[in-house]
């Protein structure tokens, strides 16, 4: 700070105008000082760079009072000019710097109160992280394909959009059987409609194997159709199984499934095998399993039977061979097709197969 008041003593002087000018001297210096302090006060006020910015410009501009002051020297007279420019001039050099001082202060403030509101308190207790988990349907799909890979079985696929010739034609389902009135499709053209099951995997794989021997698959995959209940979605899942060798037998077929079965769902597990029709197998069967609800007893689930149903199985017919370029004569095979909806919805004990596609974590989690 400028020791205004002894150089304001030591120009008290008397002169030609005596006490006037040295009063006026007197007053200048008093004025210098007053705006010393206000200024001062201002820079301590100042609670914001943009605020200490303006009280810089205030005092220090241009326009600003030290310079208004700096230019009302004109009228003082020589001797003195110098004296009060001096004193002038130290204090523009001291105000300067405290301006530098409150700013620098306010940016480390603003700093602090940005670390102050970015501070992260480790002591709180963290977020878990929601893990997801696989869907119940993939769960049962991927126990499906480890029984029967463990079977010597290989995986195939096939695509969703398929021909009419290989949905239906090529699985002895020419266009005026009934058979494809049991399956409501989904028509993309007149040629090509979304899969109604994945059985023409059977027929893809053996057309790009024959006359290789043998041929072990499951066919997993999307399947489509126009139904909508409990029981029935437009999209669901199947697993398609096929044996072609010289040696396949019917009992290969019923020791097979019950081998999955059991694997599937218990060592006890019986199977139970019912006369019926499928256009690409002879002779077919309806798959039943002992009901796991009632160990076989009958209760509502298996509607007092004791048994239910979980796939459709067969001996491949003899014009599906024929047909993927095998010859029925030296060949025979097996072919079966379960849900896999239906499979999940028997392990888990599920009431509605609409719940595996309502996207509702409140069922999904219980899986994990
Ligand atoms: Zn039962």
């Amino acid at each position: 700070m400028a020791k205004l008041g002894g150089t304001a003593e030591g120009n008290f002087r008397p002169s030609k105008e005596g006490f006037f000018i040295s009063g006026g001297v007197f007053n200048l210096l008093e004025k210098l000082k007053e705006l010393e302090e206000e200024t001062r006060r201002s820079i301590k006020n100042a609670k914001s760079l943009e605020d200490l910015k303006e009280v810089k410009v205030r005092a220090l501009g241009k326009k600003g009072s030290l310079t208004a002051f700096l230019r009302s020297l004109g009228s003082v007279s020589p001797e003195e000019r110098p004296v009060i420019g001096k004193q002038a001039n130290i204090l523009r050099e001291e105000l300067e710097q405290a301006f530098k001082l409150r700013e620098q202060h306010l940016r480390d403030m603003q700093k602090e109160g940005q670390w102050e509101k970015e501070r992260i308190d480790v002591t709180l207790p963290g977020r878990p992280v929601q893990l997801g988990q696989k869907h119940p349907l993939t769960m049962i799909l991927e126990e499906i394909k480890e029984i029967f890979i463990g079977l010597g079985f290989q995986v195939a696929h096939g695509p969703d959009i398929e021909s009419d010739y290989y949905n239906f034609e090529a699985l002895n389902i020419p266009a005026e059987h009934p058979a494809r009135d049991m399956q409501d499709s989904y028509y993309i053209t007149e040629q090509y409609l979304l899969r109604t099951h994945t059985s023409p995997v059977q027929i893809r794989t053996m057309e790009q194997l024959a006359p290789k021997l043998p041929v072990r698959i499951i066919a997993p995959g999307k399947v489509f159709r126009r139904d909508d209940d409990a029981t029935h979605s437009p999209m669901f899942h199947q697993v398609e199984g096929l044996a072609v060798d010289t040696d396949i037998s019917f009992s290969d077929l019923k020791g097979t499934l019950l081998l999955f079965v059991r694997e599937m769902f218990g060592s006890e597990q019986k199977i139970r095998l019912r006369p019926s029709f499928f256009p690409f197998t002879e002779p077919s069967a309806e798959v039943d399993i002992s009901c796991i609800m009632c160990d076989g007893k009958g209760c509502r689930v298996c509607s007092d039977t004791g048994w239910l149903e979980i796939l459709g199985a067969g001996m491949v017919h003899p014009r599906v061979l024929e047909g993927s370029g095998y010859n029925p004569r030296e060949v025979t095979g097996f072919a079966f097709g379960m849900g896999v909806e239906r499979i999940a919805m028997l392990k888990y004990g599920i009431g509605d197969l609409r719940l595996f596609f309502s996207n509702d974590l409140r069922f999904l989690k219980q899986f994990g």
